[in-house]
């Protein structure tokens, strides 16, 4: 070997397939990868769900009837026992532990046991011993041949995994303990000044602890070690990923004082703003006045006031003599809130323009030309009419709302035209999600809450009531009519078809005026309308021309109508949480006192889930709360937005659980994204180029 020329030290490489482990074949590497598990990081990280402690095996008489023990002892007879139920097999053993007491073990279809467990064969047993008539048995959920050298499987803790039919939790033991070998020799992103700072262990110890710990709470300190080191990754890519954006784009810099268009919005608003309102406006001013573009995510509940905000923001644009956009997700909610702009607009003396594909082939030129030669100020429309069709003479602010409705790729594109100036960007949502989860999940943008809706408005009173109750809601519907109030009925949620349901919306409307509301004026709202009656039909609405709106979820976003103080959701257990609040969000709009009555099945024809979602919204009206239950009703791989915002999938992290280490990184990433040099920021770009590459983010 030439000493004068040693070979350049090779990175051990943790994303090598699982077959260069020992004991792993192509038979075994097919079964893990149904798992999910094809690298030799995929199982290094495939962390266990819970863990035995074999050391605490006793004899039967020290087990109580009903509870969770372990056992050590040996099997004297085997055998499968016939049952009635064809699709159960089961295994019963006559098992003796060491003080001479039988009792019958038995296991549920695994009829290979008989031959993996001979007479004689002596076994560790947990379950659950279980009285009753008769002699007690022993359901096993879990067991281990008590062998001589099966340290692994029987010495301290043993880690339990996650397993399948095909790989069992033995299998994976072992071939993480062949994968955690290697991991030692694997690179720690954590740099060792924030490892010191935080007090945290090396990776790769990290990694064992939590494979193989000594105490349960070992496992989980461990488990939050590799969560942090995986959200600072993260984050960092997110912070450098927005810093690049910013580096590049200029936006037009606004002055930092509010001009006179702002003045006469002000003065023309019938109230006044609320200090989060104020908040918000003051976060959007120091954003405008900077050369980097806005990418700032407006964060609040439904009717917490974000539209005056936006109207802030877009007048700041027209106010420096350029124009603002406000861009929405749907037709519907695009001409509504044209129809909440334009007056305003017009007050101030601003010329406002609504372009929507179904303003037809004229009046879309029409509108064209007026945004092209700037004579449009203000333009209300649908993303996609706005990104794609139209040039701007200058374009300064953009505003898109109901922005989770969008994902990662739209997003970015509205950050506008290359050269000439881009935009800044307001993003709006009402689905608000904790200030924590925010920053994860939108980490590229600088967040912003309203957090407390204008003070004059009371929490909608929500019901739930099962079908043979209906009656009762509708009665309640009707008196609030009578009062001159106005009313939503939303429709089922049909999942065929939009043909469909906009179908069965009209027939309920039509049903309605001639059974339950019979007398009053009723308009019907769904997405196969066209445009212009969709419009005239809101605009009636808005003018106490009709009573009441049986509208399928085109409703569900936007329609604001003060005057409308209660709603019926019918069959609400087919909504979602989230869309129900959203729904829930057009009525309490005033000072009045509204209800939102939730018609549902039978509670015991209902999912649990559905229960508790139908439960929750009774109990709470703080969409912040509500979120949190969705987020546990649906699970994290759920959380809205994470999988469409094209983030990687966290391995580690529990954003529920780890709020204050998503802070603690989110800290530290805002300091360390700048260098380049250092491993972190490498595995930072590496993991976005990934999902660059994946063509998520
Ligand atoms: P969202 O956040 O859901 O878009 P909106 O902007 O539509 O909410 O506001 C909901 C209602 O509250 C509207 O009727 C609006 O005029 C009214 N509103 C907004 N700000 C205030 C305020 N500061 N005081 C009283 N009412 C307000
Ligand atoms: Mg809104």
């Amino acid at each position: 070997m030439d000493q004068h020329a040693p070979r350049a030290r090779r990175l051990p490489d943790p994303d090598v397939s699982v077959d260069t482990l020992p004991g792993v074949g192509p038979k075994v590497a097919q079964r893990l990868a149904r798992l999910g598990l094809r690298t030799v990081r995929d199982v290094s990280d495939h962390l266990p769900r819970a863990f035995l402690d074999w050391s605490e095996a006793g004899g039967f008489d020290q087990v109580l009837a009903g509870t969770e023990a372990t056992v050590r002892c040996t099997i004297e007879r085997i055998g499968v026992r016939p049952t009635r139920r064809r699709n159960l097999k089961l295994v019963q053993a006559s098992v003796r532990d060491d003080n001479g007491s039988r009792v019958t073990a038995v296991w549920f279809n695994q009829q290979w046991l008989v031959d993996q467990l001979p007479p004689g064969t002596r076994v560790l047993l947990h379950g659950r011993l279980e009285g009753g008539f008769g002699p007690p048995t022993f359901r096993v959920e879990r067991h281990e041949r008590d062998t001589e050298d099966a340290g692994l499987h029987t010495l301290g803790l043993v880690p339990v995994y996650p397993a399948s039919e095909d790989v069992s939790t033995a299998k994976l033991r072992e071939v993480t303990e062949a994968a955690l070998r290697i991991a030692r020799h694997w690179p720690d992103a954590l740099p060792a000044g924030v490892r010191d700072a935080e007090g945290l262990p090396l990776r790769t110890d990290a990694l064992l602890l939590a494979h193989r710990p000594e105490r349960v709470e070992d496992a989980e300190r461990a488990r939050e070690r590799l969560a942090f080191e995986e959200l600072l990754v993260l984050l960092v890519g997110l912070v450098r990923r927005r810093r690049g954006a910013e580096e590049g784009a200029r936006a037009h810099t606004l002055d930092a004082e509010d001009g006179a268009l702002v003045a006469a919005l002000r003065a023309s608003l019938p109230f006044e703003l609320t200090p989060e309102q104020e908040g918000a406006i003051d976060a959007i001013r120091a954003d405008l006045a900077g050369e980097a573009p806005m990418q700032r995510l407006l964060q609040g509940d439904v009717g917490s006031g974000k539209t005056v905000v936006a109207l802030y923001a877009l007048l700041r644009a027209v106010e420096a003599g350029h124009q603002g956009a406000l861009m929405a997700p749907t037709e519907t909610l695009a001409e509504q809130h044209f129809l909440t702009v334009e007056p305003l607009a017009r007050e101030v003396g601003v010329a406002a323009v609504l372009l929507t594909s179904s303003l037809g082939a004229r009046a879309l030129g029409e509108a064209r030309d007026r945004v092209g030669s700037g004579e449009a100020q203000l333009v209300v429309g649908t993303h996609a009419l706005i990104q794609e069709a139209v040039a701007f003479r200058s374009l300064a602010v953009a505003v898109v709302d109901e922005q989770h409705r969008f994902g990662v790729e739209q997003r970015r594109a509205i950050t506008g035209p290359a050269g000439g100036r881009a935009p800044h960007v307001l993003h709006m949502t009402a689905t608000p999600i904790p200030r924590t989860l925010a920053q994860v999940v939108y980490g590229d943008l600088a967040v912003t809450e309203i957090a407390r809706p204008p003070r004059n408005r009371r929490p909608v009173v929500t019901r739930w009531v099962t079908h043979e109750r209906s009656a009762e809601a509708y009665r309640r519907l009707r008196r609030h009519l009578e009062e001159g109030r106005q009313a939503y009925v939303v429709c089922p949620l049909v999942s065929e078809s939009e043909a469909v349901e906009a179908r069965a919306a009209s027939e309920e409307a039509e049903r309605l005026r001639h059974a339950e509301l019979s007398g009053f004026r009723i308009g019907c709202l769904h997405g196969q309308l066209p445009a212009a009656e969709r419009r005239e039909t809101m605009d009636a609405f808005k003018r106490r021309e009709l009573d009441v709106l049986v509208a399928t979820t085109v409703i569900e976003v936007g329609v604001d109508v003060p005057n409308a103080t209660i709603m019926i959701v019918q069959e609400a257990d087919r909504f979602g949480l989230a869309q129900l609040h959203q729904l829930r969000g057009r009525v309490g709009r005033g000072a009045e006192q509204s209800y939102c009555l939730l018609v549902s099945r039978p509670r015991d024809e209902l999912t649990e889930n559905a229960q508790r979602r139908l439960q929750a919204l009774v109990d709470t009206s703080d969409g912040f709360r509500l979120a949190e239950v969705d987020l546990e009703l649906r699970g994290e791989g759920e959380l809205l937005g994470t999988r469409q915002s094209g983030l990687p999938e966290l391995r580690f992290a529990r954003l529920t659980r780890d709020r204050r280490l998503v802070e603690r990184a989110r800290a530290w990433a805002e300091r360390l994204a700048p260098d380049d040099e250092s491993p972190l920021t490498a595995a930072a770009d590496r993991l976005f180029a990934d999902a660059d590459h994946r063509g998520l983010a």
